[in-house]
């Protein structure tokens, strides 16, 4: 897997503003604030609450309520091979479910 260019490009063809997962509350905590971050550039920044491919897991978001990812351009573009990026997946995050965690 390569790594996801963090980009408008990409961030627009980002299916996770309509996914089920990304619920209404993540979204009105989390727009504001990640309006204010794109002004520092995509690129610089080391986390947003979207395209949880390249930024890694929210904040937020803490159950799988479907995923989108698989219907996304960018998941094809970049051979990605999992779903539910903005979950942690790490055994030991009170948030982490399914299989996908480890240890
Ligand atoms: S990573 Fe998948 S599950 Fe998470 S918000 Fe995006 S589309 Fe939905
Ligand atoms: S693969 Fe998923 S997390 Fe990545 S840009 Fe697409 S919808 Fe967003």
């Amino acid at each position: 897997m390569k790594r996801v260019a963090k980009t408008k490009e990409n961030l627009k063809k980002c299916r996770c503003s309509d996914c089920p997962s990304y619920t209404l509350g993540c979204k009105l905590k989390n727009y504001p604030l990640n309006f204010v971050r794109m002004i520092d550039g995509l690129d610089n920044l080391e986390h947003f609450e979207g395209m949880f491919c390249a930024y890694g897991a929210s904040t937020c978001i803490a159950e799988d309520k479907g995923c989108l990812c698989e219907d996304c351009a960018v998941f094809h573009e970049n051979a990605l091979n999992r779903a539910e990026y903005c979950l942690p997946t790490q055994k030991n995050s009170a948030r982490c479910q399914g299989a996908q965690c480890q240890a």
